[in-house]
């Protein structure tokens, strides 16, 4: 089963109790670029566990978030969406199909030190329409 050591690895880092559950969480998101909703998680994995529960899709993927194994995106007001490339990059929305798509190239960006911050990191939203979306508005 794909990453089913480093899903292994994970849960025994934050010292979560290995459940095949929360191996086919981790397997879901391992590699997974298309910024899914806790939803569209516990939608996928529930396909083969069917008795699983939202609170458990929820509370792993809090612990990860936490753990800083997991980017927890709220571009969408209304869904947040999780990205376990946790390395700094940008990303893209489409406004009508909400797709979220990754920017690998980063942008030079510079503070005037003025603002007197440490700063630790940034994140840019592009907004727009999709290759498909595009070709279908008028
Ligand atoms: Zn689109
Ligand atoms: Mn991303």
């Amino acid at each position: 089963m794909k990453g089913k050591t480093r899903a292994q690895e994970i849960c025994k880092e934050l010292g979560l109790k290995l459940t095949p559950q929360r191996m086919a969480i981790l397997g879901y998101l391992d590699g997974n670029i298309a910024h899914p909703s806790a939803e569209d998680i516990y939608s996928a994995v529930s396909k083969r566990f069917p008795g699983m529960s939202r609170a458990t899709v929820y509370n792993t993927l809090a612990s990860l978030r936490d753990k800083g194994k997991l980017l927890e995106l709220t571009i969408d007001p209304a869904k947040k969406r999780y990205d376990p490339d946790t390395k700094p990059h940008h990303h893209l929305i489409c406004l009508e199909c909400k797709r979220v798509s990754d920017i690998d190239r980063m942008f030079d960006l510079e503070l005037p030190d003025s603002l007197g911050y440490d700063i630790t990191g940034n994140h840019i939203e592009f907004y727009g329409y999709c290759p498909e979306c595009r070709s279908t508005r008028t």
